[in-house]
């Protein structure tokens, strides 16, 4: 069953647009989605979050959702939570009154606004280890069903602010810590996410999120994958499965999640 369990459809603002997020869905022979839009941030003012106090709204919202498609398209309600250890009352607020089908766990350093990345001066290596961390603490939190889209931090690189864009990544360097990531997914029973926004963004194979190298040391770990467009657009629903169901190694993974 094809199922793309990452989309920001932003019910709360505009309960509306997910009708077209659906249309895509159902035209590209998905059966299953999960809405996942952002948890709020108290000192965030990102316009595709869940607004401020409306977590409540939008579990409703996508109940009605989950109504109105009965028989045509099984939706899920999920939600990504940044993990940060000094945001944890806020993560603890959205996940203990509501009861999700599917949480999410991203490591999002750059939206964190009091962890004020963007003036650490950080290399390359520097940021990406220290994003992995945060999914590292994020994957032995016990709170979540996903780590989400691992190594996003290269993306942060292309971001204006990220001032040192010259220093040269060594993802080797990181597999200790990615290694480390793994055995907590795996030992919490949860998912590893094939994220495609990226890649789906740039047109670019090379920004699917994991890269080959961790995926294989995934696929050599037996740890579990699920899928997600993170799509911001509703063009972008479950793109780039083709290329997954044809491409190594992310064939063998995605064949796991679909069955
Ligand atoms: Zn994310
Ligand atoms: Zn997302």
């Amino acid at each position: 069953m094809k199922k793309d369990y990452h989309m920001h459809p932003t019910v709360v603002q505009n309960p509306e647009r997910f009708d077209r997020f659906a249309e895509i869905a159902i035209e590209r022979g998905i059966e299953e989605v999960c809405i996942t839009d952002h948890m709020p941030l108290i000192d965030s003012v990102q316009k595709d979050r869940i607004p401020h106090g409306k977590v409540e709204e939008y579990c409703e919202t996508v109940h009605k959702i989950q109504e109105k498609y009965e028989g045509k398209l099984s939706v899920k309600l999920g939600i990504e939570i940044d993990y940060h250890p000094t945001i944890l009352n806020q993560i603890e607020a959205v996940l203990n009154k509501n009861n999700f089908d599917y949480i999410l766990g991203s490591s999002h350093l750059n939206s964190i606004r009091h962890l004020d990345i963007y003036s650490q001066n950080f290399d390359k290596d520097e940021f990406a280890e220290a994003m992995l961390k945060n999914s590292l603490l994020a994957a032995e939190s016990g709170y979540f069903n996903t780590i989400a889209h691992i190594d996003m931090y290269k993306w942060v690189y292309t971001n204006q602010a990220f001032t040192k864009k010259d220093t040269v990544l060594h993802e080797e360097q990181h597999m200790e810590t990615v290694s480390r990531i793994l055995d907590a997914v795996k030992k919490n029973d949860m998912y590893l996410e094939m994220n495609v926004h990226f890649a789906a963004n740039t047109d670019n194979m090379r920004n699917i999120y994991p890269s080959d190298i961790i995926m294989r040391e995934a696929l050599r770990k037996n740890v579990k994958f699920a899928y997600g467009s993170d799509s911001h657009r509703h063009e972008h629903v479950g793109i780039l499965l083709d290329y997954l169901h044809e491409n190594e190694p992310y064939k063998a993974a995605i064949e796991t999640w679909e069955q």
